[in-house]
């Protein structure tokens, strides 16, 4: 412990959430209105805010427990997204991999592999993709396995 830090007490246990960690599906405990945190566990960084694209966006990574939302104008293109929850109505390119459901408005536009426990997608989307529905896989698919994939295997630690 730290004695130097803020000598805030906050002893009120209903302000805290449990929050699984992106990359080693470890439950912790975290204040309420926490917006980051490093893992207890692995030691990476986690973002709790929901994101939210409304234009352009060109990123290596989307990274956050919680909910992301592509909005109509939105033009998203990253490696991949790693969520609590995503919510697309514009176009997103990307592996996504969500912990939570998947809504997927009727203009949208996804291309990527979709991994959640649920998808709920409006008539008149596209989806260009491989989308495991239901069942959360702990190992990363293999990019190798698709001939069409040309994506550069880029496995370089995510220092943020
Ligand atoms: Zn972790």
């Amino acid at each position: 412990m730290q004695p130097g830090e803020l000598k805030k007490l906050v002893p009120i246990p209903e302000d805290r959430i449990t929050v699984v960690c992106l990359h080693c599906n470890q439950p912790q405990e975290v204040g309420r209105r926490t917006l980051s945190l490093t893992c207890r566990h692995c030691r990476k960084p986690l973002r709790l805010e929901d994101l939210q694209f409304k234009d352009f966006q060109s990123r290596r990574v989307v990274e956050t427990c919680g909910v992301v939302t592509i909005e109509k104008k939105a033009n998203v293109s990253t490696d991949r997204i790693m969520c609590g929850g995503l919510i697309v109505r514009g176009k997103v390119k990307g592996h996504i991999t969500s912990r939570g459901p998947v809504l997927v408005g009727p203009d949208a536009e996804i291309k990527g592999d979709v991994t959640a426990p649920t998808l709920a997608v409006g008539a008149g989307a596209v989806l260009d993709g491989q989308y495991a529905i239901g069942n959360l896989k702990k190992s990363e698919p293999n990019p190798a396995a698709d001939p069409t994939s040309t994506q550069p295997a880029v496995t370089s630690p995510t220092s943020v």
